[in-house]
């Protein structure tokens, strides 16, 4: 069996969020049950430099204005086939704007140019790669399935699953562009790519794709709805058993608390007292007054509305009479000034660095009691997972996959032992302040603590079960290939 892959980022070559993680990790996960993946991404300049020598499979010398070439290469120990497009990846910034934030102006046929890449590879374009499947990631791959859909060459082809792994990106693009990007007049219609008046990535996607996942069970009830649909309740309730959710997992391997070289102390279940002093080292980091008792409250996030750090900016006083805490994080200008002014108003209880920055967040997840994940909506969250697997306690929203994820400690959790983590509903700042103070009695405890420390532990985050999944769709859908 051979899934094609297809997305804008592939940890660690290029990131700029969760995708790169899930994307990064699948091929290993899927590669025991007997699947061979392949991704497809941009060659953006940190994937040109990650891949050094690469074999050519493919040239054409007019695509989208300019030439392209297909590269087979392996970085980091994944293969991969990099889409080179010197006049549509090759510049400075992130994958998705430039230095002042605004968007690539062309990214309607940056992204189209990957969507029609991938779908020609699934046609078989690469004779010694032709997928049963093609896996599509997010808006920028949006098109994958309409490319696949309206080519009338040939009737049978891979089938294709699209995964959504955040509905508020979506990709929207005038509709003059429809001829430019290669699809025909009759796919701008509302069972096509067209979007209220405009063409729609994402929206194509959903329609077109053979099936739809989203990364957690509760994201894919949630999207049904008009608080979280984003304006595409209605197809994605329209789709039925088409949509479903699959648990993302983390990298184990980069994600262990015995093997960690980022972090100063290395420890497990069996000897959590080590994990104090990776504690201390956080508090020195930070800035934060260096003291073992006070319960020390993490953030490892973009700093955005999705993730609610406005709300817990509101709740710094509160958070800062009952601990400390430490935030990494990056992107909204105006939280990024308000953390750090309270860094300065409350000295040696709150801390904070600014940016992207691996090691701080491994610092984190070892040294901190709890970790915060307050988001307005999360699709399925990483980080949360990462924090049960060294012990610090999540303290999460009740939204999506946080839902699917983090076991609250109520009563009854607690007396049967299954507790892994606290959680609240509605995300709003007084029920956040209210799991705080929840979170710091819970923490007096020690040994009821450390029960919750040692189910988060025990509480399997790995790729194993979402791998199982993801194979069982793509067998479903290629035994029903015509
Ligand atoms: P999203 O994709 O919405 O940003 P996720 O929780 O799914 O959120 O994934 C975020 C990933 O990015 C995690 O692997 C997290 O550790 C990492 N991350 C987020 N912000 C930072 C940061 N400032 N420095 C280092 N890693 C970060």
């Amino acid at each position: 069996m051979r899934v094609l892959s297809v997305a804008s980022e592939i940890f660690p070559l290029i990131k700029t969020g969760g995708l790169a993680d899930v994307v990064g990790a699948l091929p290993a996960a899927v590669a025991p049950l007997g699947i061979e993946m392949r991704c497809l991404v941009p060659g953006y300049p940190a994937v040109m430099r990650a891949i050094g020598d690469a074999e050519i499979l493919h040239r054409d010398a007019d695509f989208f204005g300019g030439e392209m070439r297909i590269l087979a290469a392996r970085a980091h120990g994944i293969d991969v086939f990099v889409l080179d497009v010197p006049h549509l990846y090759e510049r400075p910034g992130s994958p998705y704007s430039a230095a002042d934030g605004k968007d690539w102006a062309d990214n309607a046929q940056r992204f189209a140019a990957l969507a029609l890449a991938g779908a020609r590879i699934g046609r078989g374009l690469l004779p010694g790669f032709v997928p049963d499947i093609v896996h599509a990631h997010d808006w920028q791959a949006g098109l994958v399935p309409a490319y696949l859909h309206y080519d009338e060459a040939s009737s049978s082809g891979p089938r294709s699953v699209f995964t959504v792994h955040n509905l508020a990106f979506q990709g929207q693009f005038d509709k003059a562009l429809l001829a430019e990007i290669g699809l025909p007049p009759r796919a701008f219609a509302i069972d096509g790519v067209e979007y209220y008046g405009t063409i729609g990535y994402l929206k194509a996607a959903l329609q077109l794709a053979d099936r739809v996942t989203t990364v957690s069970p509760t994201y894919a009830l949630e999207i049904r709805t008009s608080e979280a649909g984003m304006g595409l309740e209605g197809l994605l309730r329209a789709r039925g058993d088409a949509v479903s959710g699959i648990l993302n997992g983390i990298d184990t391997q980069v994600w262990n608390p015995a093997t960690d070289e980022l972090i100063t102390a290395r420890y497990d279940a069996r000897q959590l007292v080590a994990r104090m002093r990776n504690k201390s080292a956080l508090q020195q980091r930070m800035d934060l007054t260096v003291d073992p008792r006070i319960p020390l409250f993490g953030v490892v996030s973009r700093l955005s509305w999705q993730k609610g750090l406005d709300l817990l900016a509101e709740a710094l006083p509160t958070l800062a009479g009952i601990g400390q805490l430490a935030l990494l994080g990056a992107g909204d200008k105006l939280l990024e000034e308000k953390y750090t002014a309270a860094a300065q108003t409350h000295a040696g209880r709150i801390g904070c660095v600014l940016g992207y920055d691996e090691e701080v967040a491994h610092m984190i997840q070892a040294g901190a009691d709890v970790l915060l994940v307050p988001s307005r909506f999360e699709p399925c969250g990483l980080t949360q997972l990462c924090a049960l697997r060294y012990g610090a306690v999540p303290l999460v929203a009740r939204v999506g996959g946080l839902n699917d994820t983090v076991i609250d400690a109520s009563e009854m959790a607690l007396n049967s032992g299954v507790a892994t983590g606290i959680a609240f509903a509605p995300v709003t700042t007084p029920m956040l302040e209210a799991a705080l103070s929840r979170a710091a009695m819970l923490y007096e405890d020690r040994a009821s603590w450390m029960r919750l420390q040692l189910n988060g532990m025990r509480t399997d985050v790995s790729w194993e079960q979402p791998a199982k999944r993801y194979a069982a769709l793509y067998r479903e859908l290629a035994a029903s290939r015509s």
